[in-house]
């Protein structure tokens, strides 16, 4: 069974990797903070999936498109009118639901593709109470666009209104004619970006897992418009490949097929990669085809004409994408329920103790290594110190002199680091130090001239 989810919030607070957002205010709700390991891990996870999918591949160039697009652009790619979540209210207490997840976990009924006529009939015939107050008052179900919407200008009526993307997709499509233009990128290929996507979530929460802020990874493939099957397949093997590169376990992975229903108004084909989250089953990710959709739709609205012209065969056509999108807050949660173990063992005193220790793939964890002095003594501090300046160069490293060592290895189990390299009073001696593994628990002695490379082979196995 996962961890409880109190669990990991706990620890994600206490130990630095995630901060409720705006604390001293009282907090605000939904919004979250990345502390000083939340945000390390955040950028091991961008950067994996850079070099996974940018770097080591021959055919995928990067871009970073702004947040703001050109209002039209939203119409373009239909999200002023599609881009909508139905929501519900009770009149009695005043919370607000969204109705198709309502209807699903209250009555079990599966509502994908119903019209809001229908869903608010679902709800009025079957009696419904409202599972925070319990009375049966509702509002009629009605459409709720989560764009978040601003004010290009100084004067809100005047102002042009415009959007902050609720996904990072559009800004490919609107350099795809830049980047064919300056490049020598030839169908099939790739255009990836990670950055901000804003949602108004009508029911955000479970932590970091639903957010109005989040940050998406995005590659739009573009193929010619007949055999995307095979692409589709391709794509689906490298995702898992992906989750093994950054060492998520498959246990807790699945595949599923969107049904003709819940299809996005865009798509002919998604597949979820859904993950096994404390709170069940969820989206952690998806792959989808795309078509011609956002292209054809650009094309019509800008009258920019943006047909590629193959020089192989001389033809010309509006290329299809496939499009693997994942996001980093889910990746993140994700990797930390997965990292997550607790075990009995125990201590240098031989004390028995609950163990908890977050097994991070060694490119996910936030420091690589920890350097500790046995005890706070001048002479091993300065010692550790010189150590300290070795590997911060080669490594994230973290230092720590307070509390018993027994503490302080627990404190590093507990953030995920893969080694210790303890300093004790035969370091003086000998230039050696101790390190620790911290998912065997084993300790070797190695000389300090060999300490990097030795880390540098064990980090890599
Ligand atoms: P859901 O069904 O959970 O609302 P979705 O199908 O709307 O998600 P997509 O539009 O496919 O999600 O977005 C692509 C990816 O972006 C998702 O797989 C997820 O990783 C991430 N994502 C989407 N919405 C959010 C959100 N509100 N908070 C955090 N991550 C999100």
């Amino acid at each position: 069974t996962p961890v409880a989810m109190d669990t990991i919030v706990a620890l994600a607070k206490r130990r630095g990797f995630v901060f409720q957002g705006s604390e001293i205010y009282g907090g605000l709700a939904n919004t979250w903070d990345y502390g000083p390991l939340g945000v390390e891990l955040r950028r091991n996870i961008k950067n994996a999936w850079w070099h996974f999918f940018v770097q080591l591949r021959r055919d995928i160039v990067g871009l970073d498109g702004s947040i703001l697009l050109h209002p039209r652009a939203w119409e373009a790619s239909g999200h002023v009118d599609e881009f909508n979540d139905p929501l519900v209210d009770c009149r009695n207490c005043q919370t607000r639901y969204r109705a198709d997840n309502l209807i699903e976990e209250r009555l079990g009924r599966n509502v994908d593709g119903a019209t809001i006529e229908e869903m608010t009939r679902v709800i009025k015939e079957s009696n419904l109470a409202c599972p925070v107050c319990g009375q049966r008052d509702w509002t009629e179900v009605r459409q709720f666009n989560l764009m978040f919407r601003t004010f290009l200008g100084p004067v809100e009526a005047s102002g042009t209104q415009a959007f902050l993307r609720p996904e990072t997709a559009q800004a490919i499509f609107l350099d795809y004619r830049n980047v064919l233009q300056s490049s020598r990128v030839k169908i099939p290929f790739g255009i990836a970006q990670i950055g901000k996507a804003f949602r108004n979530e009508i029911t955000p929460g479970n932590f970091i897992f639903r957010l109005l802020e989040f940050e998406q990874m995005e590659i739009e493939y573009f193929i010619r418009p007949e055999g995307w099957e095979p692409v589709f397949e391709e794509w689906l093997d490298a995702m898992q490949a992906f989750f093994r590169f950054i060492g998520l376990g498959e246990a807790r992975l699945r595949q599923r097929e969107h049904g003709p229903d819940e299809l996005s108004h865009y798509s002919k084909r998604t597949v979820d990669f859904e993950y096994e989250f404390p709170f069940g089953w969820k989206e952690l990710c998806g792959l989808a085809y795309r078509t011609d959709f956002d292209l054809r739709r650009h094309q019509e609205y800008s009258g920019v004409d943006l047909t590629y012209f193959d020089q192989a065969t001389g033809e010309r056509f509006l290329p299809h994408v496939v499009e693997p999108t994942m996001g980093v807050e889910r990746l993140m949660l994700a990797l930390m329920v997965d990292a997550y173990h607790e075990e009995d063992a125990v201590d240098v005193a031989g004390k028995p103790y609950r163990r908890v220790v977050l097994r991070f793939h060694p490119r996910m964890a936030p420091y690589k290594a920890a350097v500790l002095p046995l005890m706070k003594k001048p002479e091993l501090v300065a010692k550790a110190n010189e150590v300290w300046d070795l590997l911060r160069p080669e490594f994230p490293t973290d230092y720590d002199e307070t509390q018993s060592i027994g503490r302080r290895y627990r404190r590093q189990d507990e953030i995920g680091t893969p080694f210790c390299v303890t300093i004790d009073y035969d370091t003086l001696e000998d230039d050696s130090v101790t390190i620790r593994d911290r998912d065997s628990m084993e300790q070797v002695r190695v000389p300090i001239a060999e300490l990097v490379p030795t880390l540098r082979e064990r980090l890599e196995r």
